[in-house]
């Protein structure tokens, strides 16, 4: 076993470890940061539903009007 805990950057799969790393689990601030920004990026991000169809796009079908 090694007596440091050693671990992979969820990041960037680099070996760094965990013990007196202020970016835990990650092995540096840039890959912090970048995992950061993705996730407040996805939050920023509204979905936007499709607008419901008008009753103008909807052809009424007609009955048959072959009335004598
Ligand atoms: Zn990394």
């Amino acid at each position: 076993m090694s007596s440091t805990s050693s671990h992979k950057c969820p990041r960037c799969k680099s070996e760094t470890v965990w013990e007196g790393n202020p970016d835990r689990p990650f092995c540096s601030e840039k890959c912090r940061l970048i995992d950061l920004g993705h996730w407040a990026d996805e939050e920023y991000r509204i979905p936007t539903g499709e607008a419901p169809m008008s009753d103008e796009n909807v052809i009424p079908l007609h009955p048959d009007d072959s009335k004598e």
